[in-house]
């Protein structure tokens, strides 16, 4: 029998890898990570966690505003970028430190560098060669700007969290989630900021409800949302960017964020040369057990680029590690992954769209109300919430349930566990609802607004 290095040797110990690895490792197998930039990944040091810190801070702007109508009065606070993502920068030190003594404490072994695979069973890290029964690839996504000129003076999110000062104007470019949570961030620390989309609705993998709305509401905030734009060249001007649009207008801007997709990381990995095949979009194909065209060689997370979330690429590493070296009876259900999108305001969803719904279900019924929160009634900021649920006629299951408001993140979470359960619209309207909530307004519609 060959004896090899490691039983499982992961490249990229991001979200899905330090899972996988750290799964992998309690079940008894001898584990090695190969970690080229920051613990943790994406999520941790350009993602998820400070996005979310940034997101708050945003939403500050609209609190102290709003505090006013509940009798507040104080001079209006300042912001102060540098202590924003000095705070931030620390927070995530601390949060590497976590995932770096997760892993030690598993007694998985980290390599603090690039690895590159040599064979179905080598990888090479810092000159050495290492074998391993399995490898794993989990190198994530990288940020990608279309090509037009000018393109190497516009930033992206990664850049965003570490901006030396907060520009005055902004473009953000793109209409999916990245894009419209820097927009919202921006807008709401005091920068100017225009929204430039290319569609014509902004979130355009979720129900349409949701971009039309949030496109509205944030406007109502004080972002340009422009839809159907298109930028096609950016120029140095000074110390400004001139931003060429394709209706022949030039705005004049500090900064411009190109948050227009995430293409899988796997360039120079060494993976086609091992014999495993890729998509067109770029990303590793493999099987329902997450391994690739080469047996010896799995992936997961973004760089398979099905369903590109944290959540995701913890659940896809903890199959493989299952299959690998547990009892192989875990699997992804990707139907009811919940979404939260961290805009001003938030958006939650989860399920199917009313057009998904259209396409799979002979008659489907829907219930949409939008309202003003309670809050706001005091408050009189001009803002409202919707709601949305999508529901098959013939079996009376709920399909999808859809928000955006407040805490619409924190609202969908256990939505996505009635609809995992198969909850029907009669159990809906059978729980009883936590007054006053936003919330309840899911258990309490009752017409369908359209049949
Ligand atoms: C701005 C932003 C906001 C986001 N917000 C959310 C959110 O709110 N909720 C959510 O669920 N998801 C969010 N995501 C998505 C989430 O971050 C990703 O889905 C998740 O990180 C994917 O995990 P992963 O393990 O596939 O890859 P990653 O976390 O990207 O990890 C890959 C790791 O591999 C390393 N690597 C790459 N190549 C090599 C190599 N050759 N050798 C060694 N190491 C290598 C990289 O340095 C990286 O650390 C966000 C992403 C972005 C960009």
């Amino acid at each position: 029998m060959t004896s090899y290095d490691y039983d499982l040797f992961t490249i990229g110990a991001g979200s899905g890898g330090v899972r996988a690895s750290r799964m992998a490792a309690a079940m008894g197998a001898r584990v090695a990570v190969a970690e080229e930039r920051y613990m943790g990944g994406t999520c941790v040091n350009v993602g998820c966690i400070p996005k979310k810190l940034f997101a708050y801070a945003g939403h500050y702007a609209d609190d102290f505003d709003d505090a006013v109508g509940f009798g507040w009065h104080r001079p209006v606070p300042s912001f102060d970028w540098p202590t924003l993502v000095a705070n931030k920068d620390k927070e995530i030190l601390r949060l590497n430190g976590v995932y770096e003594r997760l892993l030690a404490g598993a007694g998985v072994t980290v390599l603090r560098a690039r690895a590159r695979v040599l064979d179905p069973h080598t990888v090479e890290v810092d000159g050495r060669r290492i074998s391993a029964r399995h490898i794993l690839i989990a190198t994530g996504g990288w940020p990608f700007i279309p090509d037009i000129p000018g393109k190497e003076l516009a930033i992206t999110s990664n850049e965003a969290f570490h901006l030396p000062e907060l520009p005055k104007r902004v473009i953000v470019v793109g209409g999916g989630y990245i894009a419209v949570e820097f927009a919202s961030i921006f807008n709401g620390i005091g920068v100017d900021t225009l929204l430039s989309y290319r569609g014509d609705c902004l979130l355009k993998v979720f129900d349409a409800d949701l971009g039309t709305f949030l496109a509205t509401e944030m406007a109502k905030k004080g972002v340009r949302v422009e839809l159907r734009s298109h930028i096609d060249a950016i120029e140095r001007r000074g110390d400004k960017l001139a931003c060429q649009f394709s209706d022949g207008n030039i705005v004049e801007v500090d900064a411009v964020l190109y948050a227009t997709g995430r293409a899988p990381h796997t360039a120079g990995l060494g993976l086609e040369e091992a014999g495993v095949k890729f998509a067109g979009n770029g990303a590793v194909i493999v099987d329902e057990h997450f391994q690739s065209s080469v047996p010896s060689i799995h992936a997961i997370g973004d760089v398979i680029h099905r369903v590109q979330l944290t959540p995701v690429a913890l659940a896809e590493g903890m199959v493989v590690a299952d299959r690998l070296f547990g009892e192989g009876q875990r699997g992804v259900d990707y139907r009811y992954v919940a979404t939260a999108v961290f805009s001003n305001p938030n958006v939650g969803t989860v399920g199917l769209s009313e057009a998904q719904a259209r396409r799979e279900y002979p008659q489907v019924e829907i219930y949409r109300t939008s309202f003003t929160p309670l809050k706001h009634r005091l408050s009189g900021r001009d803002e409202s919430t919707l709601m949305k649920l999508v529901v098959d006629k013939a079996t009376d299951r709920v399909l999808g349930v859809h928000m955006v408001g407040a805490e619409a993140g924190e609202i969908i979470q256990g939505f996505a566990v009635a609809l995992t359960c198969g909850a029907t619209k009669r159990q809906f309207d059978a729980t009883i609802g936590i007054h006053p909530t936003a919330a309840e307004e899911f258990v309490t519609m009752r017409e369908p607004v359209k049949g």
